[in-house]
């Protein structure tokens, strides 16, 4: 396994928070994905100090209220955006999804246990080292997904995680636990009462991952449920990798009608909705041949798959490093989640506004 370390800035800010008495980590995807050998998409901090008072450790930086209620400010770096997030218990679960309420704990172990696989309910510190209380590094090594504590009881939580659990399979190459599945799959009832908006984030990043046709194949089941108005996931054909023909390779053995109230229902732009419709219209029904995993694997969505480039985010005033990259990741993060659209006005819009 690999050894972490964080960028600068990262432990510049753990560093600040301490000096003012808080406790302060890396926790969640940047520690799975280091542990790697992979790149991580983002550095997430988690720490004791509630969400002003990690403010307060900043007065000479930007920082932005992006979900007060769950606790969690972004703090602006020249390297890119940073989310640093209090420590957190979740309240009560309702209708089988995310908490309205949540509490803030001064207690590491306590935020982990609140997480929804091992191998995201570690920590790293640079000076303490890896605190895995839940056994995520053994999970990696033998690359499975389980959930942290009783899996029927954290679906029922929050039926997002099911798909998280195939969305992670489909990002990592991992397969998910026996226990895990079986709940997984004892709880399909419950997805139905997701949000479009969560469903379109999860399904969308499970579709762009590099290992999505191995995951839709295996966990076909757990897309239908989210999917309903499709009676069986389409065989297989050349998909390119983007989110538009994805989700028309994805769709496109059902009627055009029923397409669009699905993608109306998991609140797809206007836009997206006409560009994907479009394609399916163009598209033959699904042709025999190559497997869906074939198709799907051969190209993951990568920053070359923007419509900008490094020298656009240049001559926009971006400095050439590792801040760069970070921005171009996170138009990518949000052109895969599909809160932006791949089209060039609308990326150097937001990285004019988020430099
Ligand atoms: P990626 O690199 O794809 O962003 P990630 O692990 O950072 O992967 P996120 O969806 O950004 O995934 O979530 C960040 C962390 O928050 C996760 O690693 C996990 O610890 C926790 N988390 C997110 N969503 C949930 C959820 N629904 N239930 C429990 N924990 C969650
Ligand atoms: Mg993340």
């Amino acid at each position: 396994m690999s050894k972490i370390i964080p960028p600068e800035h990262i432990l510049h800010i753990l560093s600040r928070l301490e000096a003012r008495g808080f406790d302060a980590w890396c926790v969640g995807g940047c520690v799975r994905d280091a542990l790697l050998c992979r790149r991580p998409s983002d550095w997430d901090i988690a720490t004791s100090a509630l969400p002003e008072e990690t403010r307060g450790c900043f007065p000479e930086l930007k920082v932005l209220d992006t979900g007060i209620a769950y606790g969690t400010v972004t703090i602006l770096f020249p390297e890119g955006p940073v989310e640093v997030t209090t420590f957190r218990v979740d309240g009560e679960y309702t209708g089988h999804r995310r908490p309205l309420k949540v509490s803030f704990s001064r207690n590491i172990r306590e935020d982990l246990a609140r997480r929804d696989f091992t191998v995201n309910a570690m920590a790293y510190h640079p000076k303490r080292g890896l605190l895995d209380p839940f056994g995520g590094r053994g999970d990696l090594r033998a690359q499975i997904l389980r959930c942290v504590g009783e899996p029927s009881r954290r679906f029922d939580e929050d039926a997002l995680r099911i798909l998280r659990a195939a969305r992670f399979s489909a990002a990592l190459g991992f397969g998910i636990e026996d226990g895990t599945l079986r709940a997984a799959l004892e709880s399909l009832g419950l997805i139905k009462s997701l949000s479009g908006e969560r469903v379109r984030e999860e399904l969308t990043k499970l579709l762009c991952a590099p290992g999505a046709g191995a995951a839709l194949e295996k966990y076909a089941g757990i897309v239908l449920a989210a999917l309903p108005e499709l009676p069986a996931l389409p065989g297989p054909e050349d998909a390119p990798p983007s989110l538009v023909p994805r989700w028309a390779a994805l769709l496109r053995d059902i009627c055009p009608e029923t397409a669009r109230g699905l993608l109306i229902r998991l609140r797809f732009s206007n836009r997206e909705i006409t560009e994907i419709i479009r394609l399916i219209r163009q598209l033959p029904l699904t042709p025999k041949g190559m497997s869906l995993a074939q198709r799907l694997d051969r190209a993951g969505l990568t920053v070359r798959d923007l419509a900008v480039s490094g020298g656009d985010l240049i001559r926009l005033g971006y400095a050439p490093g590792p801040g760069l990259g970070a921005a171009l990741d996170s138009l990518l993060t949000g052109v895969i989640s599909g809160g932006l659209q791949n089209r060039r006005e609308v990326l150097l819009r937001y990285a004019l506004e988020n430099m």
